[in-house]
């Protein structure tokens, strides 16, 4: 017959300690896990704060197979992994403002436009997703939320492409420079172009731009790269300045494409609660 167990009398705290007197060898396996807990990480510019690892990724555990010490990744390495590729593109600030959570849908048309944006997120890798016309209805907010999820979710890098300033860069960037920075927009596992075309409506684009955007979108077209693109030019005026571009456009979207007809009335950025339409 076994001998009684005194030591299950005593509180949980107290039996632990005296399990670690009778057992040495485990006292100094659980003091090297809770050492290697504490121990903080390098900054990695992530923003994340994790108290579980506390940043360093991984986590120590005691395997009772052994029993043996154990690393494994935390479960804030995959937030880590977003919060950097967003960083690397210049996006990590505008991602907290502009999720599909605070995006306000007072209108069909708003409501449509998330609708579609979330089921864009939800559908397999491969279409692209468009917002043409009317500014100021909330195209950027949600090209973002859709560009962010993407992110997350596909673990892709992404380029974020301000189509005005980043024409200006590689126009009047070095040859060999320009030509490097329209590739990685070329290439980028995920792109998002913002705003292309903008200008005035009512004068001509030049043929230049009208040829870097189809270089751009013929090759991304061609090697199914997926896409968000937004602009303020209407889906007709897209296809009367490049009937090419706006093929390519209309067929790697399928549905999840969304002209916006103008009107004053769509246009929300005054209402003053947005802050990233
Ligand atoms: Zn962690």
């Amino acid at each position: 017959m076994e001998p009684f167990d005194f030591t299950a009398l005593l509180p949980p705290e107290v039996r632990a300690r005296v399990a670690q007197i009778k057992d040495p060898a485990r006292r100094v396996l659980e003091n090297k896990v809770r050492a290697y807990n504490e121990l903080p990480g390098a900054e990695d510019g992530s923003g994340v704060n994790c108290p579980a690892c506390r940043n360093k990724g991984y986590v120590a555990v005691l395997d009772e197979d052994g029993p043996r010490m154990v690393v494994r990744y935390c479960a804030c390495r995959s937030r880590r992994a977003t919060a950097l590729r967003l960083k690397a593109c210049g996006m990590l600030d505008r991602a907290k403002l502009c999720t599909f959570e605070r995006f306000r849908t007072d209108t069909p048309l708003q409501t449509r436009m998330k609708e579609l944006s979330q089921a864009w997120v939800e559908d397999r890798p491969g279409p692209w997703l468009a917002f043409c016309g009317q500014s100021g209805a909330g195209k950027t907010h949600l090209c973002t939320a859709a560009f962010v999820q993407a992110v997350a979710r596909r673990e892709l890098a992404g380029e974020y492409m301000l189509w005005g300033p980043a024409l200006r860069e590689i126009k009047s960037s070095l040859f060999e420079a320009g030509a490097a920075l329209l590739e990685r927009y070329k290439s980028a596992p995920l792109l998002y172009v913002d705003d292309l075309f903008k200008g005035r409506a009512d004068l001509p684009l030049s043929d230049a731009d009208l040829r870097l955007a189809f270089e751009l979108l013929d090759h991304r077209y061609s090697n199914n790269l997926p896409t968000i693109l937004s602009t303020e030019r209407s889906f007709p005026q897209l296809a009367a300045l490049d009937e090419a571009i706006a093929g390519r456009l209309r067929e790697r979207c399928g549905p999840y494409l969304i002209n916006i007809a103008p009107g004053p009335e769509k246009n929300y950025r005054f209402r003053g609660e947005e802050k990233c339409l």
